[in-house]
């Protein structure tokens, strides 16, 4: 998205990629895009195929004690929406630009190495087929995920890092099987939490809550299947619709930030700075947020020759970051059970959720955060 959104005010770039292109297409992650990610994709010229394949939702529900209860994203935001459009989906979106554009993108690179970040010319050091290449650039740019090379670049001494793992994980099938409502539904209940989502009319993405150390081999399809109606089907009647499953994935969860973003001429943006549990949907979302700030600082660096974006990149994107490492702790907190949650800490999540669906300023909190909350 960077090299989209530099390439557009015609600033060159190199993107490296450790895995192919096929891996990175068909790899499931988030699919929630908050509003200004959907604005920001169509600003690129990568936004057509979302608009016409994208589920579009304007609300959400919460589900506990047995009752469902909608939270209307869109009334209480002044209509803005949600979009459901894979990452995996996005990816391919912006690969066939890139590709169509004549955009340099290598795949299935080794050993990326970012030196001298200290000099006015940094380069990056990378395996390609085999052979040793080097490139000179301006900056780097370290969107490259959790475990990429950048972020290790960058001397211990110069980073703080904040951190939190939680006792749980999430058991995520999807399944070939018409979505079983039109809108997602985020589950509490006492066997802990479960998630209803999609990725297209046809196909439903749903996650349990399960332990960190359970093997895939612990959760065979009628477990998983088991799992879900009991969290999720209501008392009114509502049944879940089964399908075949066709990717199973445990996902584990954790907060992470580390301060600054900046070393020097590199810049860290996405996972490769900051990680937040799913439960928010946020995860993607910021590293879209951090992209869109970067290419803005850089193209004022290359068109009027300002350094005063670049010097503000990281507390920029920090303040946005927390806002949703917040957000995320907190979604996160009200909707699971953690080992060891007495019925006092159950009360307290319970009271937490009737507050926020009874509540119209409480709903509007979750609601702006959801949706994403402006740019600055
Ligand atoms: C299994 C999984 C499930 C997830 N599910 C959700 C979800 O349901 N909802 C949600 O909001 N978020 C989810 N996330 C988080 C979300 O996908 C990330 O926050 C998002 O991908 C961050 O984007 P990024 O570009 O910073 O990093 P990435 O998407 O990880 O992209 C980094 C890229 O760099 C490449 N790379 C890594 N190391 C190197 C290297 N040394 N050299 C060159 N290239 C390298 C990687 O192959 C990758 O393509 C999930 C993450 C994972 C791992």
């Amino acid at each position: 998205m960077l090299a989209r959104l530099l390439a557009c005010v015609g600033v060159e770039s190199v993107v490296l990629e450790r895995r192919s292109r096929a891996h990175v297409e068909r790899r499931l992650r988030a699919g929630v895009l908050e509003q200004g990610t959907a604005d920001l994709l169509r600003t690129a010229g990568v936004g057509e195929r979302m608009d016409r394949e994208g589920l579009v939702h304007h609300g959400l529900y919460l589900q506990f004690d047995g009752e469902r209860h909608r939270i209307p994203l869109s009334e209480l935001t002044g209509g803005c929406a949600i979009t459901v459009y894979g990452q995996h989906e996005v990816v391919k979106d912006l690969i066939a630009a890139r590709l169509s554009t004549g955009g340099a993108i290598h795949f299935e690179v080794d050993d990326v190495r970012p030196l001298g970040l200290n000099e006015t010319q940094p380069r990056v050091r990378y395996r390609l087929a085999g052979e040793e290449r080097e490139l000179r650039c301006d900056f780097v740019a370290g969107c490259d995920g959790f475990h990429g090379a950048c972020r290790g670049a960058i001397p211990a001494s110069a980073l703080a890092v904040y951190e939190r793992t939680y006792p749980f994980a999430w058991l995520g099938v999807l399944a070939e099987a018409p979505p079983s409502l039109d809108e997602l539904i985020y589950a509490h209940h006492e066997r802990g939490f479960a998630l209803h989502s999609m990725r297209s009319p046809s196909l439903t993405r749903l996650y349990v809550q399960c332990a960190p150390e359970d093997p895939l081999e612990a959760w065979p399809d009628a477990r998983v299947w088991e799992e879900l109606h009991a969290r999720l089907e209501t008392r009114d009647g509502w049944t879940l619709h089964e399908g075949p499953v066709v990717e199973k994935s445990i996902t584990t969860m954790r907060s992470f930030v580390v301060e600054p973003m900046r070393h020097e001429r590199l810049f860290l943006a996405g996972d490769a700075a900051h990680v937040v549990p799913p439960t928010g949907a946020k995860g993607m979302n910021l590293a879209m947020a951090d992209v869109r700030v970067l290419a803005e600082a850089l193209t004022a660096w290359y068109q009027s020759g300002r350094a005063d974006l670049l010097d503000a990149y990281s507390a920029t994107c920090l303040r946005r970051v927390w806002r949703a490492e917040h957000f995320s702790w907190w979604m996160t907190s009200m909707l699971h059970r953690a080992p060891g949650d007495d019925a006092f800490q159950q009360r307290l999540q319970l009271s937490q959720l009737r507050y926020v669906c009874s509540s119209t300023a409480a709903a509007t909190s979750l609601a702006e955060n959801y949706v994403g909350l402006p740019y600055v």
